[in-house]
């Protein structure tokens, strides 16, 4: 039997020097049950090193946590990454760290790049600027993604900045990808039609919330089986039933 599963997969954490400190593994998930999202993707950008934490944070609590990165590719295009478990991810993160610029941030210029425990506990900051863009392309990254198994979803492509179409103005022919992500400004109707996408692909919202009342924002139901990396593979490509459905 499908069940709708509100998903709210693109959220950020504390990680990310542009979320607010209150990003953090007990504070997401409360905000997701009360919003009764049960489906959330942690998608810091250029960094996994907090997905274990809320992962592990989420065994007690009726929600599944799905482990996603957002990559800034050579393009400076956001592209939301996702694998089914934590080892792929870490490995990913591993290729994303071999390609970001040795620069340091500056967490008075940039704000702090967190790293939380299970509890919520500051354990440490990232001293790499996660915030660059990675010297691989989309291409690239989407041709690896595929090879390790995981899926790509271009991120908020109706805004002018950091995304595939603001940055390209299109959608390579022969990138690989799972869905595309538009942001909680637009509706799937206006972006379908603004932008010509067709209904080959499929359309997500997320609420791509970098503090806590931004999870407000929550319209995409998934129509699966059982809330896993799979059968959100299956209800993007609308195999067997499963799909997609934003609340506009
Ligand atoms: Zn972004
Ligand atoms: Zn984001």
């Amino acid at each position: 039997m499908l069940k709708p599963y509100p998903a709210d997969l693109h959220i950020h954490t504390c990680l990310s020097p542009c979320a607010d400190e209150e990003m953090n593994p007990a504070n997401i998930l409360n905000m997701a049950k009360l919003m009764g999202t049960k489906i959330i993707g942690i998608c810091d950008h250029n960094s996994a090193k907090n997905v274990s934490s809320v992962q592990e944070a989420a065994k007690h609590y009726d929600i599944t946590v799905i482990p996603g990165m957002e990559v800034e590719s050579a393009e400076e295009a956001h592209l939301l990454v996702f694998f089914e478990d934590l080892k792929t991810m870490m490995k990913w993160q591993d290729y994303v760290y071999g390609h970001l610029p040795l620069r340091k941030n500056n967490p008075k210029l940039f704000g702090k790049q967190q790293i939380v425990d299970k509890d919520s506990n500051v354990t440490g900051e990232e001293d790499l600027m996660l915030i660059s863009a990675i010297s691989a392309t989309a291409g690239e990254i989407s041709q690896k993604v595929f090879d390790m198994g995981g899926m790509l979803v271009p991120a908020h492509i109706d805004r002018k900045s950091y995304s595939l179409l603001g940055q390209l103005g299109f959608i390579p022919e022969g990138l690989k990808i799972n869905a595309l992500e538009i942001s909680r400004n637009i509706s799937e109707k206006e972006a379908r039609s603004k932008f010509g996408i067709s209904d080959d692909y499929c359309l997500i919202i997320s609420s791509d919330a970098h503090r806590l009342r931004e999870m407000v924002f929550q319209k995409t139901f998934l129509y699966i089986k059982e809330p896993n990396f799979f059968e959100i593979k299956k209800a993007f490509e609308a195999l067997e039933g499963r799909r997609v459905v934003i609340k506009d």
